[in-house]
């Protein structure tokens, strides 16, 4: 019989927008002993984890629990359950997620309406506001971070015209998430989806989501109980508007499980929750603000060693996503052999990206336990000598000098 080699992943610096790398504390706890679903001990679990969601969302939404699978099921659970088919729905794009909405949406039947910005640019909040009042649509769905672009849209007065306007509004915050200032409650967001595997640094595999009671009217009202677990017929009035198409990624059977009746739904994914749980509380330790200020020390340090070794960064500085850097690629530069440099040679991962931008520019991470000083220093030397190596012009060993500037700032000395 073929043997195959015992599991032994490269150790990795990983700076890319995900998968980032993972706290050793997350990982140790996912790997204790499985309990039952219906374990006190666990459901404990399960209540501990919807707390400090609604502290990492910063809401008091009663509604805050992980969907699982990755990020994309929270968006797609939410999206199918707040659209009825025929709905109209809004859809400001301004870069790949953004048209993941679209996709989504449409699959869901939506009357889907969209504006779009050039890559690297986000909308003023006016178009936005603007195109709500004209459209009157029942759900607006837009990005908050996008890590494609290295942006982020200004999301504070949406929520209040989407309340005018008695649309709700539905927010991708998966790159944000842990990262930066999330204010479900304050910016009147309906619905606000997040992901694991970036800011959270929890591997990739729940998307942690919450709604307010406005989401959850509407949820409920297409509420159906699956037949085997139903003790009578429903009623006719039930029937009215049309239940949400998934099983799997219906908030109205999810919301059921996790509240205190445990309506049964799936089995709850045991190990990936204390992975979760775990993450959640190495961030409420470190606490929000201290999180957000760390997040922000490493961008500007990565920024700085970038511009100091002459590089150019992409895209609209006064909108740019603080935990996504996006670098231009020189002129005849091949992309991506000098990705594979990095990551053969010194076992450094960046990523590139999509559609318009592919071959254009670089993407790095400065996310969740990846976002440290050891990272963003080992990373600008070893881009460095990869540069070199393809005959780019670098200042040669003023990248990491910047860098260590920063760090060196009165302020940031503890
Ligand atoms: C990564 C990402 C997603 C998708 O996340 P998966 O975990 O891969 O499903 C969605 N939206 C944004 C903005 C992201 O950055």
């Amino acid at each position: 019989m073929k043997t195959y080699a015992e599991l032994s992943p490269s150790p990795r610096t990983i700076m890319t927008p995900g998968p980032v790398e993972v706290d050793p504390r997350v990982l140790r706890a996912m790997s204790f002993p499985i309990l039952g679903q219906f374990d006190p001990e666990f459901t404990g679990l399960m209540n501990d984890t919807m707390e400090m969601l609604r502290g990492l969302f910063r809401t008091g939404n009663k509604q805050a629990y992980p969907v699982d699978g990755t990020s994309r099921s929270g968006i797609e659970a939410a999206l199918g359950s707040l659209i009825v088919p025929g709905e109209k729905v809004l859809i400001p794009i301004y870069g790949r997620f953004g048209h993941l909405l679209h996709e989504i949406a449409e699959r869901c039947g939506a009357d889907v309406t969209t504006i779009e910005k050039p890559w690297g640019t986000v909308f003023d909040p006016e178009e936005i506001i603007g195109s709500i009042r004209k459209e009157r649509p029942s759900l607006v769905a837009v990005v908050h971070g996008e890590t494609s672009t290295g942006c982020m849209q200004p999301l504070e007065e949406i929520g209040r015209i989407c309340r005018e306007q008695d649309a709700l509004l539905a927010v991708d915050a998966v790159a944000t998430i842990g990262g930066v200032p999330v204010e479900t409650d304050r910016w009147q967001m309906d619905i606000v989806i997040g992901g694991t595997q970036k800011c959270l640094s929890v591997p990739s595999g729940m998307a942690p989501i919450t709604y307010n009671d406005r989401a959850e009217r509407k949820i409920m009202s297409r509420k159906r109980i699956e037949r085997g677990l139903k003790p009578r017929e429903e009623t006719a009035a039930m029937r009215e508007i049309p239940a949400i198409r998934s099983n799997y990624l219906d908030l109205a059977q999810l919301q059921d499980y996790w509240s205190p009746d445990r309506l049964n739904h799936h089995t709850e994914m045991t190990s990936m929750l204390y992975g979760l749980r775990e993450g959640l509380r190495i961030l409420h330790q470190e606490g929000l603000e201290a999180r957000f200020a760390r997040h922000r020390l490493h961008e500007r340090a990565l920024m700085a060693g970038i511009a100091a070794m002459g590089l150019s960064l992409f895209g609209d500085p006064s909108c740019k996503l603080p935990v996504v850097t996006c670098v231009e690629i020189p002129d005849g530069v091949d992309g991506e052999s000098v990705r594979e440099m990095l990551l053969q040679r010194f076992g450094i991962e960046i990523a590139s990206s999509f559609g318009p931008l592919k071959g254009r520019i670089w993407r790095i991470g400065t996310m969740g336990y990846s976002a440290s000083t050891r990272n963003v220093l080992l990373s600008l030397g070893a881009l460095e000598a990869v540069l070199i190596r393809h005959g780019v012009q670098v200042r040669q060993g003023e990248g990491v000098q910047a860098a260590l500037e920063i760090y060196e700032e009165p302020e940031y000395q503890s």
